[in-house]
């Protein structure tokens, strides 16, 4: 089968032909529909954050795809169903696991990362970790929902904690940004969003926010935000990973507010110990999403209320996924998939 191969970073990705993989007795043969393309994968392939697997590994962990083959204690999937395989699968066994917070799994295993990925015609997964896709979501769509709209799902409901009239601030509209910008505004948040990039605002204004802020073109993004909510967003959620921002996130705040982290960065950040005591702000992590709210997400999906079809910009066969990796750092895509 076709592949995209990753050599390390000296190397980068190779379009390669490599055999199917062989899938183990809980295990499911999923063909491949489509697999979102993530900043995730930018950064193993340009910016030298290394894989758990040593390479070569495939990459790709946002992918739909149909049941090609089941293994033998495999009873709750069929073949020819429509499925998603969520970024992240979970141990099911650990203390996090047992206790219901399956996304900080002490065992996690994330396809593309830990095992092979996606960016393939098949690839080979546990069958307990995949979801059932409705009929009435597009298969090769839906493949952003296992990371794009699953990470910031979880953020802007059990991190967010997003209630209606809430004032949100969403700093970076990408991908995850951008599906946070429309999940906040689905929970009856006030949003506001900010990027450098105009064509992203404009984006995020179609996805429901209020109101945008251009971050290159302010002296303060704290300031302005403190003008347009008379004192402070009651959220700021970072969907970036730059500590600056993160720190500009934190000054947003009003009074009893909270910061959520959604981007990664391995750097340090600086905000004041006393203004969280003081004023008893919330500094909270969100990583990827648990197994239990995949479902309630993909319904929303199928009500309309989470829209994927706009989202995919841009689509590429897997020969030509490097295009995609251009585009996505030119920022002109809002997310791309390859469909192998
Ligand atoms: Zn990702
Ligand atoms: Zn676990």
């Amino acid at each position: 089968m076709k592949a995209a191969v990753f050599h390390g970073a000296d190397v980068g990705l190779k379009i390669e032909d490599i055999p199917i993989p062989k899938v183990g007795a809980d295990q499911i043969l999923v063909k491949v529909a489509a697999c979102g393309v993530c900043h995730t994968d930018l950064h193993y392939i340009e910016h030298g954050v290394p894989t758990f697997k040593k390479p070569p590994v495939v990459l790709g962990h946002e992918a739909s795809g149909v049941v090609e083959e089941v293994g033998g204690e495999v009873s709750n999937i069929t073949q020819g169903q429509r499925v998603l395989i969520p970024a992240v699968l979970t141990c099911g066994k650990c203390m996090f696991c047992r206790t219901g917070r399956e996304n900080i799994c002490s065992d996690m295993q994330m396809l593309g990362n830990h095992m092979d990925g996606a960016y393939a015609e098949y690839v080979a997964v546990p069958s307990k970790d995949v979801l059932e896709l409705p009929a009435s979501i597009p298969l090769e769509e839906a493949s952003i929902i296992a990371d794009a709209t699953s990470t910031p799902y979880h953020a802007v409901k059990n991190r967010a904690r997003v209630q209606p009239g809430d004032t949100v601030v969403i700093f970076g509209c990408g991908g995850v940004g951008m599906n946070a910008v429309q999940l906040a505004s689905a929970a009856g948040g006030y949003v506001i969003a900010v990027d450098v990039n105009e064509r992203k605002l404009e984006w995020a204004r179609e996805f429901g926010a209020a109101q945008t802020v251009n971050a290159g073109k302010v002296e303060r993004v704290s300031k302005e935000i403190k003008k347009m909510t008379g004192g402070g967003a009651d959220i700021a959620m970072e969907v970036i990973g730059n500590p600056r921002t993160i720190e500009e996130a934190f000054d947003c705040v009003r009074s009893g507010g909270r910061l959520v982290i959604v981007g990664f960065t391995h750097e340090k950040i600086s905000i004041s110990a006393g203004k969280i005591m003081f004023r008893e702000i919330e500094v909270l992590g969100s990583l990827g999403c648990r197994p239990v709210d995949y479902i309630p997400l993909i319904r929303m999906v199928e009500q309309g209320k989470i829209d994927i079809r706009k989202q995919v910009t841009h689509r590429f066969a897997l020969d030509d996924i490097q295009k995609a990796f251009d585009v996505m750092k030119e920022g002109a895509s809002l997310r791309s998939i390859v469909t192998p």
